[in-house]
């Protein structure tokens, strides 16, 4: 099932987006076991995203195959976990976790590829910069040692009015446009979960992160 699940997302998922990007497709792998990921990365899959810090470590040696990015919530202190493992950081949302990264990346003698979190629908529930405050951030985190900003991510607000949607989106897309243009290491803007992917590619999104259309509904229950 999760590999039919995969070939279908993959014969519906167009090739690029209106702007002629390439799509990348990220599994969301949160509560799923390493043999599902794995199953996944069989059909199709080349990259995946965790949201916890344990769980990235548990599966880390265990699912092969595809690149690996954070996608969620990101505690200080346990970045050191993850640096010199992570492909990109999706949720950088202050500065102060920039600035971990940034200081452990440079010990270690690497340069770690980030996004920008947005919280494009200022929602409290949410991390991430306010949009009018993005392009300062991007000003300091590019020009910080050990970082290299790659883009941007939001996660669209619960609704099902699509102008709203539409509308963020777009203010997404051309502040993304506008970095773009003078940073040619700018190339991710991520956006779209498995509610709302379609709508965010047409939009201009070139990486969204699906979970549920992928593996099912999750089941919280085994997990504390
Ligand atoms: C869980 C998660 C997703 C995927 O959500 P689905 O609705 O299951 O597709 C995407 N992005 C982030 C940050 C997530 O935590």
């Amino acid at each position: 099932m999760i590999s039919d699940n995969v070939r279908a997302l993959l014969s519906r998922l167009p090739e690029t987006n209106p702007f002629g990007e390439k799509i990348t497709l990220v599994a969301a792998t949160k509560t799923r076991t390493a043999d599902e990921i794995n199953e996944a990365i069989g059909a199709g899959i080349t990259d995946i995203g965790e949201n916890k810090v344990q769980e990235f470590r548990d599966k880390y040696d265990l699912v092969h195959g595809a690149n690996r990015h954070f996608i969620g919530h990101l505690q200080t202190n346990k970045v050191k976990y993850l640096i010199g493992k992570t492909y990109l950081y999706h949720s950088v949302d202050r500065d102060e976790l920039a600035q971990e990264i940034a200081v452990r990346s440079c010990r270690a003698g690497i340069v770690s590829d980030i996004l920008i979190q947005v919280n494009i629908g200022c929602e409290e529930s949410k991390g991430g910069y306010a949009l009018a405050e993005t392009p300062a951030a991007y000003e300091t985190l590019s020009r910080t040692q050990g970082l290299r900003v790659r883009g941007l991510m939001a996660m669209l607000p619960l609704s099902d009015d699509t102008a709203l949607l539409s509308r963020l989106c777009d203010e997404m897309r051309a502040l993304y446009d506008a970095l773009r243009e003078r940073d040619g290491n700018i190339s991710f803007l991520s956006m779209g979960m498995s509610g709302d992917w379609e709508l965010c590619v047409n939009h201009g999104a070139n990486m969204i992160r699906l979970g549920t259309a992928i593996f099912g509904q999750r089941d919280y229950s085994h997990h504390n």
